[in-house]
């Protein structure tokens, strides 16, 4: 009998690509093939990162087809890579299926694509494949998302997404209202790159009705009333929480566990665990008064400080600096943030407020500071602020900075006031509760494999 075989198609950025593995990695524990299929460059990236230690074997492959842009190039232009991709990427989806069908004996039987990579579920319907749509990031980013000609109709946006006025956008009655400077879309910098942004948007919402699932790394128990705007989308989140000590997979980074053992030294509940995802980038200032923050913190620190965070070509750290802080604070490049989020250690998490990092933390019951940078970070930081009510926003100066004054001041209201930490443990339980036995995303995902399975045989 044929093996149902998963083509699992990620948005090539790091936090959609982790969250979309994760997924493919539950397949593949219940007897699914899969085929994850990143772009050239970032094929290249997680396969030499790849720690292959969890245990799929030759259930996983790892290919990848091009995104028709120059290796050398930069792909930061999101514009640009969307567009590229659009052009160049569902032919050679289609020649690989056909090349799969041809050479392996189980025939592709699903497509799996991040909702932001529609074109792939396009490629699947002609193909007369099944498919699922998969979003990484909250739903209430979703629903704004996929709100913007609705809010161009109400004259709430102009076509160029720009807010007409300063007063809160409701999306529905029970969703917290979003400040127009927070919509996903805001920090977008050039008409033409939130025309493509838009464009993308609408395909997705075309190709989220034309899968047989739509589903999504979060819960009700995160955000109740986001769901009940899309009944059709089903919550299977947060994946890691069902396996929180695995190693994960689908870095760009190389991991340096080593911290991991520094963090065994550091008193229970004592670290400050600060770090920005993959995109982050400070300019010298903030970034100097982040490190001098830290210092004045006087508690003990671990760090990531991911090669290019600051726009400078080399980091500058304040002058002796790492004498003064010795052996108190740790720096890392890259670090596994899951692990780290769930060492006892840990007391709290200074965050860009990334969906996945917003849910790592969760998951592990860690309260937050909130230092949101792009996209929908900024909504994210809501929920934790004011939603969830498990952790602080940290202000900017009247200059746009986040001083070290202001930094050592939340960090020790964050960690003197108890009651962070009861509603993160209170979450977490809620959470948690959600991915076991009789939960809500534990059904959907389950329900979910066994499509896959029954679909593939
Ligand atoms: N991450 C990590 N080590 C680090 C920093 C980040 O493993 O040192 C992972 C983190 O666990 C998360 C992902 O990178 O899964 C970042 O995704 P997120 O949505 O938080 O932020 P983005 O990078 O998309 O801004």
């Amino acid at each position: 009998m044929a093996r149902p075989h998963a083509l699992v198609i990620p948005y090539p950025a790091q936090g959609h690509v982790i969250p979309i593995l994760e997924l493919a990695q539950c397949l593949v524990t219940q007897g699914v093939k899969v085929t994850f299929i990143n772009t050239e460059v970032n094929h290249s990236l997680v396969t030499s990162n790849c720690l292959d230690k969890d245990g799929s074997g030759d259930l996983m492959q790892m290919v990848s087809l091009p995104d028709g842009i120059e290796s050398s190039e930069d792909r930061s232009d999101i514009r640009k890579l969307n567009l590229s991709m659009l052009q160049t990427m569902p032919r050679k989806l289609e020649e690989l299926i056909e090349k799969i069908n041809k050479e392996d004996s189980s025939k592709v039987s699903c497509v799996i694509a991040d909702d932001s990579m529609a074109w792939a579920i396009q490629v699947a319907k002609k193909m007369g494949i099944s498919s699922a749509a998969f979003w990484p990031a909250s739903v209430a980013t979703l629903a704004s998302i996929l709100s913007f000609q609705k809010l161009i109709d109400e004259g709430i946006i102009n076509k160029k997404g720009i807010p007409l006025s300063s007063e809160m956008i409701r999306l529905s009655e029970t969703m917290p209202p979003i400040k127009p400077q927070n919509l996903a879309w805001a920090c977008l910098e050039d008409t033409a790159t939130i025309e493509v942004f838009f464009q993308v948007a609408k395909q997705a919402e075309e190709a989220s009705r034309l899968t047989e699932w739509f589903i999504c790394n979060s819960c009700p128990e995160l955000e109740a009333a986001a769901f009940s705007l899309y009944p059709q989308l089903l919550p299977i989140g947060p994946l890691l929480a069902r396996n929180r000590l695995a190693d994960q997979a689908g870095h760009f980074w190389q991991e340096d566990s080593t911290c991991l053992a520094w963090l065994d030294q550091q008193p229970p509940c004592s670290v400050i665990y600060v770090a920005f995802g993959s995109f982050t980038i400070f300019n010298q200032t903030q970034f100097e008064e982040l490190a001098l923050g830290l210092e004045l913190s006087n508690r003990p620190f671990l760090w990531v400080v991911r090669p290019g965070m600051t726009k400078e070509t080399t980091t500058d750290y304040p002058d002796g600096y790492m004498e003064r802080i010795g052996s108190r604070g740790r720096i890392v490049s890259w670090a596994p943030q899951q692990k780290v989020l769930s060492h006892p250690s840990v007391a709290c998490f200074i965050s860009h407020c990334g969906w996945n990092s917003i849910l790592e933390g969760v998951t592990n019951g860690v309260p937050f500071l909130c230092l949101p940078y792009f996209g929908d970070q900024f909504h994210n930081e809501t929920y934790i602020c004011d939603i969830w009510k498990t952790g602080m926003g940290l202000e900017k100066d009247e200059a746009g900075i986040i001083t070290r004054g202001e930094i050592k001041s939340k960090v020790e209201t964050l960690l003197s006031d108890k009651t962070f930490r009861v509603k993160a443990l209170y979450i977490k339980e809620k959470v948690t509760s959600s991915v076991s036995k009789g939960g809500c995303s534990h059904k959907n995902l389950n329900n979910f494999i066994e499509w896959i399975q029954q679909n593939g045989t």
